[in-house]
């Protein structure tokens, strides 16, 4: 047996169409959604993933404001950059992208951002609401994971999901958002982490598996049960001398050995991936149509 493909590329498409109308119908009207970007320092990841946002936003229409600040700004200067985007009526969102460098406290950054452009869903009030059931903006990751178990026709109701990584931007969120009593949710859901003895146990019940443990290899064929759907957060580097660059990317699953057990599974690159730019933008129009509603 081979796992079908969860195509994470073709349902952000799929999403991104959706926005670019809506943006489309809100510019109409006279509203063009902002997003505000801060990226303190000149890490390259950080630089290329807000390189990717940015150039999301404008593929749909989104206004992008880039704010790239020296990596010795100071952290009052940082939050008055944040207050400035908090008060600014054109920014629906804000997005300060992490690790901020090491003398700032990043709590502190998520804390000042006004919880109605947090399009992160960083902020503890926008957490607690997701925790309660409420609507909010979700963290994006989680989310992009919970849109393509729907889009790709996964039930979720009633299925045992086990989560392996508790991290607060992958693993809770994303356990969290499926056992809501909602549609898409409704999960009986096992969160898994390094103090969980006998993972494989656990693993090997799941009818749905996300994994997001940031190690290679974490689930291997032996720990997934026959017909499991099975979903890879992860994104590592390994080398690959047959490769220009030296390396390439892998997922947090053993991909060849699970294929084989899994009735479906997401390919690293081009699975989760894809989906959490697009939930930013997804969160980004929500905001502007907040914006509109509230400009009647
Ligand atoms: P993280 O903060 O390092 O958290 C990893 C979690 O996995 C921790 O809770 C850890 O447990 C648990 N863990 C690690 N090894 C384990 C093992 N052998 N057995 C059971 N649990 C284990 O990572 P993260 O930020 O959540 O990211 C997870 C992965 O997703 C990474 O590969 C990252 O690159 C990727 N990611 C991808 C996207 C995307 O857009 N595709 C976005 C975010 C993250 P403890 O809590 O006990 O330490």
């Amino acid at each position: 047996m081979a796992a079908d493909l969860m195509d994470g590329k073709a349902i952000a498409e799929a999403i991104r169409a959706e926005l670019k109308s809506e943006v489309d119908s809100l510019r109409e009207r006279g509203v063009v959604p902002g997003l505000g970007v801060i990226l303190v320092g000149d890490n390259p990841a950080s630089c290329s993933y807000v390189t990717a946002k940015e150039r999301a936003c404008e593929s749909i229409g989104i206004y992008s404001d880039d704010n790239r600040l020296p990596a010795d700004t100071s952290e009052a200067d940082l939050l008055k950059r944040v207050e400035a985007m908090n008060q600014d009526p054109q920014i629906d969102g804000i997005l300060v992208q992490l690790p901020l460098p090491k003398h700032m406290d990043e709590s502190k950054i998520l804390l000042a951002i006004d919880p109605a452009k947090d399009v992160d869903g960083f902020h503890p009030m926008n957490v607690g609401k997701m925790m309660i059931g409420e609507e909010t903006f979700f963290p994006c990751t989680p989310h992009g994971v919970v849109q393509m178990l729907m889009r790709s026709g996964v039930e979720t109701s009633g299925k045992h999901v086990v989560v392996v990584g508790r991290s607060n931007i992958v693993g809770k969120p994303v356990a969290n958002m499926l056992l809501q009593k909602k549609a898409g949710a409704n999960a009986t859901v096992t969160l898994c982490h390094t103090g969980t003895e006998d993972l494989a146990g656990f693993t090997q019940q799941a009818d749905i598996l996300i994994v997001a443990s940031g190690w290679p290899n974490t689930v291997t064929e032996s720990m997934v049960k026959p017909g499991a759907v099975v979903v890879d957060v992860g994104v590592n580097r390994v080398e690959d001398a047959t490769k220009k660059s030296g390396y390439r990317l892998v997922g947090d699953v053993d991909f060849e050995g699970v294929s084989r057990v899994a009735s479906k599974l997401t390919p690293v690159p081009g699975g989760v991936g894809p989906m959490t730019i697009t939930m930013l933008l997804y969160n980004t129009v929500e905001s502007a149509k907040a914006r509109l509603m509230e400009e009647g």
